[in-house]
Protein backbone atom coordinates (compact mmCIF):
# COMPACT_ATOMS: atom_id res chain seq x y z
CA UNK A 1 0.00 0.00 0.00
CA UNK A 2 1.17 3.38 -0.61
CA UNK A 3 0.03 6.48 1.31
CA UNK A 4 0.91 10.10 0.37
CA UNK A 5 1.34 12.84 3.11
CA UNK A 6 0.53 16.58 2.04
CA UNK A 7 1.99 18.78 4.66
CA UNK A 8 2.40 22.26 5.51
CA UNK A 9 5.94 21.74 7.04
CA UNK A 10 8.03 18.09 6.53
CA UNK A 11 10.96 18.03 8.92
CA UNK A 12 13.40 16.15 6.43
CA UNK A 13 16.54 15.21 6.05
CA UNK A 14 18.86 16.27 3.61
CA UNK A 15 21.76 13.67 3.88
CA UNK A 16 23.75 15.94 6.20
CA UNK A 17 21.01 17.19 8.81
CA UNK A 18 16.82 18.25 9.40
CA UNK A 19 15.82 21.21 7.40
CA UNK A 20 12.71 22.87 7.16
CA UNK A 21 10.19 22.17 3.80
CA UNK A 22 7.96 24.02 3.47
CA UNK A 23 4.53 22.87 1.22
CA UNK A 24 6.06 19.34 1.39
CA UNK A 25 5.18 16.05 0.11
CA UNK A 26 6.07 12.29 2.03
CA UNK A 27 5.42 9.44 -0.30
CA UNK A 28 5.02 5.77 1.90
CA UNK A 29 5.88 2.32 -0.33
CA UNK A 30 4.87 -0.74 2.18
CA UNK A 31 6.92 -0.08 4.66
CA UNK A 32 9.43 2.38 3.52
CA UNK A 33 9.84 6.36 2.30
CA UNK A 34 10.21 6.52 -1.41
CA UNK A 35 10.00 10.04 -1.95
CA UNK A 36 10.53 13.46 0.21
CA UNK A 37 10.10 16.92 -1.90
CA UNK A 38 7.74 19.38 -3.45
CA UNK A 39 5.77 17.98 -5.81
CA UNK A 40 5.12 13.89 -6.98
CA UNK A 41 3.04 13.02 -9.74
CA UNK A 42 3.20 9.14 -9.07
CA UNK A 43 -0.08 7.01 -8.15
CA UNK A 44 -1.25 6.75 -4.33
CA UNK A 45 -3.61 4.49 -3.15
CA UNK A 46 -4.53 7.33 -0.27
CA UNK A 47 -3.54 10.27 0.59
CA UNK A 48 -3.37 12.09 3.98
CA UNK A 49 -4.17 15.98 3.72
CA UNK A 50 -2.20 18.01 6.03
CA UNK A 51 -2.92 21.71 5.57
CA UNK A 52 -1.84 22.84 9.25
CA UNK A 53 0.67 20.16 10.24
CA UNK A 54 4.27 19.31 10.73
CA UNK A 55 5.03 15.93 9.47
CA UNK A 56 8.02 14.81 11.63
CA UNK A 57 10.59 11.68 12.03
CA UNK A 58 8.03 9.81 14.89
CA UNK A 59 9.86 10.37 18.48
CA UNK A 60 11.96 7.71 19.79
CA UNK A 61 11.43 6.72 23.43
CA UNK A 62 14.97 5.45 24.86
CA UNK A 63 14.28 4.30 27.99
CA UNK A 64 10.95 2.98 29.56
CA UNK A 65 9.07 0.15 31.54
CA UNK A 66 5.57 -0.01 30.09
CA UNK A 67 4.50 -3.05 32.35
CA UNK A 68 5.01 -1.13 35.33
CA UNK A 69 5.44 2.78 34.62
CA UNK A 70 1.43 3.34 34.76
CA UNK A 71 1.41 3.05 38.75
CA UNK A 72 3.62 6.30 39.11
CA UNK A 73 1.23 8.64 38.29
CA UNK A 74 -1.00 9.96 41.08
CA UNK A 75 1.47 8.47 43.56
CA UNK A 76 5.25 9.41 43.22
CA UNK A 77 4.61 12.84 42.86
CA UNK A 78 5.62 15.38 45.76
CA UNK A 79 7.39 11.69 47.57
CA UNK A 80 11.14 10.62 47.91
CA UNK A 81 13.41 9.47 50.26
CA UNK A 82 15.73 12.54 51.87
CA UNK A 83 17.88 9.87 53.26
CA UNK A 84 18.15 8.88 49.95
CA UNK A 85 18.93 12.03 48.17
CA UNK A 86 15.35 12.34 47.52
CA UNK A 87 15.15 8.89 45.47
CA UNK A 88 11.87 6.88 45.57
CA UNK A 89 14.14 3.85 44.67
CA UNK A 90 14.08 1.22 47.40
CA UNK A 91 11.63 3.29 48.93
CA UNK A 92 7.72 3.82 47.93
CA UNK A 93 8.84 2.66 44.21
CA UNK A 94 9.79 -0.81 45.62
CA UNK A 95 6.56 -1.29 47.90
CA UNK A 96 4.25 -0.13 44.61
CA UNK A 97 6.11 -2.10 42.01
CA UNK A 98 5.91 -5.57 44.81
CA UNK A 99 1.42 -4.01 45.19
CA UNK A 100 1.47 -4.97 41.18
CA UNK A 101 -0.24 -8.28 40.58
CA UNK A 102 1.06 -10.31 37.70
CA UNK A 103 -2.40 -10.06 35.48
CA UNK A 104 -1.94 -5.99 36.01
CA UNK A 105 1.31 -5.93 33.98
CA UNK A 106 -0.86 -6.73 30.94
CA UNK A 107 -3.05 -3.36 31.57
CA UNK A 108 -0.19 -1.40 32.05
CA UNK A 109 1.73 -2.69 29.20
CA UNK A 110 -1.33 -1.21 26.53
CA UNK A 111 -1.71 1.47 28.85
CA UNK A 112 2.12 2.91 28.20
CA UNK A 113 2.21 1.99 24.31
CA UNK A 114 -1.07 4.01 24.07
CA UNK A 115 0.59 7.21 25.83
CA UNK A 116 3.61 6.63 23.88
CA UNK A 117 2.04 6.58 20.53
CA UNK A 118 -0.39 9.35 21.36
CA UNK A 119 2.75 11.30 21.99
CA UNK A 120 4.00 11.16 18.61
CA UNK A 121 6.45 8.29 19.89
CA UNK A 122 6.87 5.47 17.56
CA UNK A 123 9.69 3.16 18.89
CA UNK A 124 10.62 2.46 22.29
CA UNK A 125 13.46 0.98 24.20
CA UNK A 126 11.69 -0.80 26.79
CA UNK A 127 12.95 -2.38 30.23
CA UNK A 128 10.38 -5.14 31.78
CA UNK A 129 7.87 -6.15 29.75
CA UNK A 130 9.51 -9.78 28.55
CA UNK A 131 10.52 -10.46 32.05
CA UNK A 132 6.66 -9.52 33.28
CA UNK A 133 4.22 -10.95 30.61
CA UNK A 134 6.36 -13.67 29.46
CA UNK A 135 8.17 -13.29 25.88
CA UNK A 136 5.47 -14.36 23.73
CA UNK A 137 2.90 -12.46 25.67
CA UNK A 138 5.23 -9.37 25.18
CA UNK A 139 5.79 -9.98 21.59
CA UNK A 140 2.38 -10.69 20.71
CA UNK A 141 1.20 -6.74 22.67
CA UNK A 142 4.32 -5.26 21.01
CA UNK A 143 2.50 -7.02 17.31
CA UNK A 144 -1.41 -6.01 18.04
CA UNK A 145 -0.46 -2.42 19.05
CA UNK A 146 1.90 -1.74 15.90
CA UNK A 147 4.86 -0.05 17.63
CA UNK A 148 8.72 -0.98 16.94
CA UNK A 149 10.24 -2.12 20.18
CA UNK A 150 13.46 -2.55 21.76
CA UNK A 151 13.15 -5.68 23.76
CA UNK A 152 15.31 -7.90 25.84
CA UNK A 153 15.27 -10.29 29.01
CA UNK A 154 16.57 -8.39 32.02
CA UNK A 155 20.33 -9.80 33.34
CA UNK A 156 21.62 -9.32 36.42
CA UNK A 157 23.21 -11.23 39.71
CA UNK A 158 23.30 -8.60 41.85
CA UNK A 159 20.26 -7.03 44.12
CA UNK A 160 20.33 -4.31 46.50
CA UNK A 161 19.64 -4.82 50.43
CA UNK A 162 18.62 -2.33 52.99
CA UNK A 163 20.86 -2.48 55.75
CA UNK A 164 19.95 -0.35 59.19
CA UNK A 165 16.94 0.89 57.70
CA UNK A 166 18.77 3.50 55.52
CA UNK A 167 21.95 1.71 53.86
CA UNK A 168 21.40 0.34 50.45
CA UNK A 169 24.30 -2.37 49.71
CA UNK A 170 24.83 -4.33 46.61
CA UNK A 171 24.54 -8.04 47.57
CA UNK A 172 25.95 -11.08 45.10
CA UNK A 173 24.26 -13.41 43.85
CA UNK A 174 25.36 -16.78 42.47
CA UNK A 175 27.32 -15.96 39.32
CA UNK A 176 25.51 -18.93 37.60
CA UNK A 177 22.50 -16.89 37.97
CA UNK A 178 23.52 -14.11 36.10
CA UNK A 179 24.86 -16.24 33.14
CA UNK A 180 21.97 -18.38 32.88
CA UNK A 181 20.29 -15.16 32.34
CA UNK A 182 22.48 -14.04 29.53
CA UNK A 183 21.84 -17.55 27.96
CA UNK A 184 17.62 -16.90 27.88
CA UNK A 185 18.49 -13.27 26.52
CA UNK A 186 20.39 -14.82 23.76
CA UNK A 187 17.44 -17.38 22.81
CA UNK A 188 14.96 -14.40 22.81
CA UNK A 189 17.30 -12.56 20.63
CA UNK A 190 17.26 -15.30 18.19
CA UNK A 191 13.99 -16.09 18.22
CA UNK A 192 12.12 -13.02 18.34
CA UNK A 193 14.60 -10.28 16.45
CA UNK A 194 12.81 -8.89 13.43
CA UNK A 195 9.48 -10.64 14.65
CA UNK A 196 6.22 -8.05 14.32
CA UNK A 197 7.11 -7.33 10.99
CA UNK A 198 10.83 -6.45 11.55
CA UNK A 199 9.24 -4.18 14.49
CA UNK A 200 10.85 -5.90 17.27
CA UNK A 201 15.08 -5.32 18.04
CA UNK A 202 16.31 -7.94 20.18
CA UNK A 203 18.76 -6.15 23.01
CA UNK A 204 20.52 -7.56 25.98
CA UNK A 205 19.86 -5.45 29.51
CA UNK A 206 22.21 -6.01 31.94
CA UNK A 207 20.05 -4.09 34.67
CA UNK A 208 21.79 -1.63 36.43
CA UNK A 209 25.77 -0.94 37.03
CA UNK A 210 26.00 -1.66 40.55
CA UNK A 211 23.55 -4.92 39.90
CA UNK A 212 25.51 -6.72 37.22
CA UNK A 213 29.03 -7.94 38.52
CA UNK A 214 32.62 -7.54 36.51
CA UNK A 215 32.25 -10.80 35.11
CA UNK A 216 28.61 -11.12 34.02
CA UNK A 217 29.56 -7.06 32.33
CA UNK A 218 32.07 -8.62 30.44
CA UNK A 219 30.35 -11.53 29.39
CA UNK A 220 27.73 -9.21 28.35
CA UNK A 221 30.03 -7.15 26.14
CA UNK A 222 31.38 -10.59 24.62
CA UNK A 223 27.60 -11.20 23.59
CA UNK A 224 26.66 -7.90 22.26
CA UNK A 225 29.54 -8.12 20.05
CA UNK A 226 29.08 -11.73 19.17
CA UNK A 227 24.96 -10.48 18.22
CA UNK A 228 25.53 -6.98 17.06
CA UNK A 229 22.80 -5.92 19.06
CA UNK A 230 21.92 -3.09 21.46
CA UNK A 231 22.47 -3.12 24.93
CA UNK A 232 20.95 -0.85 27.30
CA UNK A 233 22.26 -0.36 31.74
CA UNK A 234 21.10 1.93 33.88
CA UNK A 235 24.15 3.78 35.47
CA UNK A 236 24.09 7.35 37.14
CA UNK A 237 20.79 7.62 38.19
CA UNK A 238 20.97 8.06 41.88
CA UNK A 239 23.69 9.38 44.05
CA UNK A 240 23.56 6.24 46.58
CA UNK A 241 24.45 4.29 43.47
CA UNK A 242 27.49 6.75 42.72
CA UNK A 243 28.72 6.63 46.24
CA UNK A 244 28.43 2.53 46.17
CA UNK A 245 30.68 2.07 42.99
CA UNK A 246 32.99 4.28 44.35
CA UNK A 247 33.39 2.14 47.22
CA UNK A 248 32.83 -0.84 45.86
CA UNK A 249 35.63 -0.56 43.03
CA UNK A 250 37.38 3.02 43.63
CA UNK A 251 35.09 3.93 40.40
CA UNK A 252 32.69 5.99 38.97
CA UNK A 253 29.74 3.97 37.46
CA UNK A 254 30.64 5.76 33.82
CA UNK A 255 34.64 4.35 34.88
CA UNK A 256 33.53 1.01 36.00
CA UNK A 257 31.35 0.44 32.31
CA UNK A 258 34.78 1.23 30.55
CA UNK A 259 36.68 -0.73 32.80
CA UNK A 260 34.48 -4.13 31.96
CA UNK A 261 34.40 -3.23 28.64
CA UNK A 262 30.58 -2.55 28.38
CA UNK A 263 31.03 1.29 27.22
CA UNK A 264 30.91 1.37 23.54
CA UNK A 265 28.73 2.37 20.95
CA UNK A 266 26.07 0.22 21.36
CA UNK A 267 25.70 1.02 24.80
CA UNK A 268 22.38 3.00 25.94
CA UNK A 269 23.08 4.51 29.52
CA UNK A 270 19.72 5.54 31.32
CA UNK A 271 19.85 8.23 33.06
CA UNK A 272 23.30 9.16 33.51
CA UNK A 273 23.27 12.18 34.98
CA UNK A 274 25.07 11.37 38.42
CA UNK A 275 28.77 12.00 36.66
CA UNK A 276 31.81 13.11 38.38
CA UNK A 277 31.26 16.91 38.24
CA UNK A 278 28.08 16.74 39.17
CA UNK A 279 27.53 19.28 42.14
CA UNK A 280 24.88 16.78 44.19
CA UNK A 281 27.91 14.13 44.15
CA UNK A 282 30.52 16.89 45.78
CA UNK A 283 33.08 14.40 43.68
CA UNK A 284 34.80 16.48 41.24
CA UNK A 285 36.67 14.44 38.36
CA UNK A 286 40.02 14.49 39.51
CA UNK A 287 40.91 11.00 38.99
CA UNK A 288 42.53 11.28 36.09
CA UNK A 289 39.77 10.36 33.68
CA UNK A 290 36.44 12.51 32.74
CA UNK A 291 33.05 10.81 32.81
CA UNK A 292 32.12 13.01 30.05
CA UNK A 293 35.35 12.09 27.96
CA UNK A 294 35.01 8.87 28.54
CA UNK A 295 31.25 8.73 27.13
CA UNK A 296 32.14 10.57 24.09
CA UNK A 297 35.21 8.22 23.25
CA UNK A 298 32.96 5.09 23.57
CA UNK A 299 30.25 6.55 21.14
CA UNK A 300 27.54 5.59 24.01
CA UNK A 301 24.19 6.78 24.42
CA UNK A 302 23.06 8.76 27.32
CA UNK A 303 18.97 8.44 27.58
CA UNK A 304 18.01 11.91 29.21
CA UNK A 305 14.77 10.80 31.00
CA UNK A 306 14.07 14.25 32.72
CA UNK A 307 10.52 14.19 34.42
CA UNK A 308 11.49 11.28 36.93
CA UNK A 309 14.60 13.35 38.79
CA UNK A 310 12.58 16.92 38.30
CA UNK A 311 10.51 15.56 40.45
CA UNK A 312 13.05 14.63 43.09
CA UNK A 313 15.04 17.92 42.28
CA UNK A 314 17.48 16.22 40.96
CA UNK A 315 18.79 16.92 37.36
CA UNK A 316 21.06 16.01 34.40
CA UNK A 317 23.11 19.03 34.70
CA UNK A 318 23.02 20.27 31.51
CA UNK A 319 21.56 18.75 28.16
CA UNK A 320 23.62 20.77 25.76
CA UNK A 321 26.86 20.66 27.67
CA UNK A 322 26.76 16.59 27.30
CA UNK A 323 26.24 17.53 23.31
CA UNK A 324 28.84 19.63 23.61
CA UNK A 325 31.54 17.45 25.17
CA UNK A 326 30.52 14.85 21.56
CA UNK A 327 27.36 12.48 23.38
CA UNK A 328 25.02 10.90 22.09
CA UNK A 329 21.78 11.83 24.46
CA UNK A 330 18.72 10.45 23.18
CA UNK A 331 15.38 11.04 24.90
CA UNK A 332 13.00 8.57 27.55
CA UNK A 333 10.42 8.64 29.58
CA UNK A 334 10.94 5.96 32.70
CA UNK A 335 8.32 7.16 34.47
CA UNK A 336 4.73 8.21 34.22
CA UNK A 337 3.39 9.61 32.39
CA UNK A 338 4.43 8.56 29.09
CA UNK A 339 4.75 11.21 27.47
CA UNK A 340 7.58 12.36 24.74
CA UNK A 341 6.67 15.91 23.76
CA UNK A 342 6.54 16.82 27.82
CA UNK A 343 10.01 14.76 27.96
CA UNK A 344 11.47 17.48 25.27
CA UNK A 345 10.07 19.99 27.06
CA UNK A 346 11.65 18.61 30.42
CA UNK A 347 14.90 18.30 28.67
CA UNK A 348 14.95 21.87 27.28
CA UNK A 349 14.11 23.29 30.64
CA UNK A 350 16.14 21.63 32.69
CA UNK A 351 19.23 22.83 30.46
CA UNK A 352 18.79 26.27 30.33
CA UNK A 353 17.87 25.69 34.31
CA UNK A 354 21.16 23.88 34.46
CA UNK A 355 23.74 26.65 32.39
CA UNK A 356 21.71 29.53 33.42
CA UNK A 357 21.44 30.12 29.92
CA UNK A 358 18.72 31.00 27.20
CA UNK A 359 20.61 29.13 24.64
CA UNK A 360 21.05 25.90 26.50
CA UNK A 361 18.94 23.00 25.81
CA UNK A 362 17.54 24.80 22.56
CA UNK A 363 14.57 23.01 20.55
CA UNK A 364 17.17 22.20 17.44
CA UNK A 365 18.90 20.18 20.25
CA UNK A 366 16.29 18.27 22.23
CA UNK A 367 14.41 17.36 19.03
CA UNK A 368 17.12 15.91 17.20
CA UNK A 369 17.66 13.81 20.11
CA UNK A 370 14.83 12.72 20.12
CA UNK A 371 14.73 11.31 16.69
CA UNK A 372 18.29 11.48 15.18
CA UNK A 373 19.86 10.74 18.85
CA UNK A 374 17.53 7.94 19.56
CA UNK A 375 18.30 6.08 16.07
CA UNK A 376 22.28 6.15 17.18
CA UNK A 377 21.26 4.41 20.26
CA UNK A 378 19.89 1.80 19.19
CA UNK A 379 22.17 1.69 15.94
CA UNK A 380 19.46 2.19 13.33
CA UNK A 381 20.29 4.43 10.38
CA UNK A 382 17.25 3.63 8.80
CA UNK A 383 14.99 5.58 11.59
CA UNK A 384 14.54 8.48 13.17
CA UNK A 385 14.54 11.11 10.15
CA UNK A 386 12.74 11.65 6.77
CA UNK A 387 14.43 10.62 3.52
CA UNK A 388 14.22 8.26 0.90
CA UNK A 389 14.71 4.79 2.25
CA UNK A 390 14.32 5.32 5.61
CA UNK A 391 11.19 3.28 7.66
CA UNK A 392 8.32 5.48 6.93
CA UNK A 393 7.80 6.36 10.89
CA UNK A 394 6.10 9.48 11.32
CA UNK A 395 4.12 11.79 12.97
CA UNK A 396 1.83 14.68 12.08
CA UNK A 397 1.28 17.16 14.89
CA UNK A 398 -1.01 19.75 14.11
CA UNK A 399 0.06 23.67 14.43
CA UNK A 400 -3.41 25.60 14.15
CA UNK A 401 -4.61 24.31 17.36
CA UNK A 402 -5.57 26.14 20.84
CA UNK A 403 -1.71 24.82 21.93
CA UNK A 404 0.04 25.74 19.06
CA UNK A 405 -0.98 28.53 16.78
CA UNK A 406 0.85 31.32 16.34
CA UNK A 407 3.18 29.08 14.75
CA UNK A 408 6.17 30.08 12.90
CA UNK A 409 8.78 27.64 14.04
CA UNK A 410 7.05 24.25 14.14
CA UNK A 411 10.51 22.95 16.10
CA UNK A 412 10.39 25.45 18.38
CA UNK A 413 6.48 24.63 19.00
CA UNK A 414 6.85 21.07 19.37
CA UNK A 415 9.30 21.60 22.41
CA UNK A 416 7.62 24.42 23.86
CA UNK A 417 4.36 23.94 23.25
CA UNK A 418 2.82 20.97 21.58
CA UNK A 419 0.79 18.60 23.74
CA UNK A 420 -0.40 14.79 22.72
CA UNK A 421 -3.88 16.23 21.97
CA UNK A 422 -2.23 17.89 18.67
CA UNK A 423 -0.94 14.38 17.77
CA UNK A 424 -2.88 13.72 14.50
CA UNK A 425 -1.61 10.93 12.59
CA UNK A 426 1.24 8.12 14.03
CA UNK A 427 2.21 5.86 11.23
CA UNK A 428 4.45 3.12 11.90
CA UNK A 429 6.25 0.44 9.29
CA UNK A 430 3.65 2.25 6.80
CA UNK A 431 0.83 0.99 9.03
CA UNK A 432 -1.45 4.25 10.35
CA UNK A 433 -1.60 3.55 14.06
CA UNK A 434 -3.07 7.01 15.49
CA UNK A 435 -5.75 8.80 12.92
CA UNK A 436 -7.50 11.91 13.32
CA UNK A 437 -5.81 11.51 16.73
CA UNK A 438 -7.34 8.00 17.82
CA UNK A 439 -5.63 4.88 18.19
CA UNK A 440 -6.71 2.30 16.18
CA UNK A 441 -5.03 -0.72 17.64
CA UNK A 442 -6.58 -0.15 21.16
CA UNK A 443 -10.03 0.71 22.48
CA UNK A 444 -8.94 3.78 24.37
CA UNK A 445 -11.95 4.55 26.15
CA UNK A 446 -12.49 0.46 27.55
CA UNK A 447 -8.35 1.03 28.38
CA UNK A 448 -8.99 3.88 30.62
CA UNK A 449 -11.03 2.01 32.67
CA UNK A 450 -9.31 -0.84 33.21
CA UNK A 451 -5.96 1.26 34.16
CA UNK A 452 -8.07 2.92 37.30
CA UNK A 453 -9.66 -0.11 38.25
CA UNK A 454 -6.06 -1.80 38.05
CA UNK A 455 -4.32 0.84 39.78
CA UNK A 456 -6.72 1.20 42.43
CA UNK A 457 -5.53 -2.48 43.41
CA UNK A 458 -2.28 -1.60 43.44
CA UNK A 459 -2.82 1.37 45.82
CA UNK A 460 -4.97 -0.72 48.27
CA UNK A 461 -1.99 -3.80 48.61
CA UNK A 462 0.44 -0.81 49.21
CA UNK A 463 0.53 -1.62 53.19
CA UNK A 464 1.32 -5.88 52.66
CA UNK A 465 4.40 -4.54 50.97
CA UNK A 466 5.97 -1.51 52.51
CA UNK A 467 8.48 -2.23 54.77
CA UNK A 468 7.11 -0.32 57.52
CA UNK A 469 3.69 -1.62 56.47
CA UNK A 470 3.04 2.26 55.73
CA UNK A 471 -0.59 2.87 53.61
CA UNK A 472 -0.47 4.86 50.46
CA UNK A 473 -1.92 7.72 52.29
CA UNK A 474 1.35 7.75 54.57
CA UNK A 475 3.73 6.85 51.75
CA UNK A 476 2.10 9.53 49.32
CA UNK A 477 0.03 11.75 51.56
CA UNK A 478 -3.26 13.47 49.50
CA UNK A 479 -2.94 17.07 48.11
CA UNK A 480 -5.79 17.90 50.36
CA UNK A 481 -7.07 15.84 53.89
CA UNK A 482 -10.49 14.21 53.14
CA UNK A 483 -13.89 16.35 53.92
CA UNK A 484 -15.17 13.72 56.41
ZN1 LIG B 1 14.73 2.53 34.26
Amino acid sequence: MSIGIKAKWVIAFDGQENRLLRDGVVIIEGQRIEFVGKNYTGKIDRWIEAPTHVVTAGFICTHTHASSAPKDKSFIDDTGAPSLYMSSLGENLSALGKSIKPEDYHVFAKYSMAELLRSGCTTMLEIGMVGTLGAETAVKYIDEVGMRAVEGEGISDGRWVRHQEANFMTVWDDPEKGLKQLEKAEKFIKKYDGEANGRLIGALYPSTVDQVSMGLQKAVREKADELKCPVSVHAGQWVVEFQNMIRMYKKTPIEFLHHTGLLRDDLVIGHGWALAGHPLLAYPPVQGTNDYELLAKSGATVSHDPLVFIKRGNKMHSHSKYLAHGINVSIGCDTSPQDMLNEMRMASYTSKLADWSCFSGSAREIFNSATLGGATAIGRDDLGKIAKGCLADLTIINMETINNVPCRDPVKNIVNASSRSDVDYVIVNGEIIVENGKLLTIDEEELVKQVQKTTEGVWNRIPENHYLKQHSDEVSPQSFKPWD
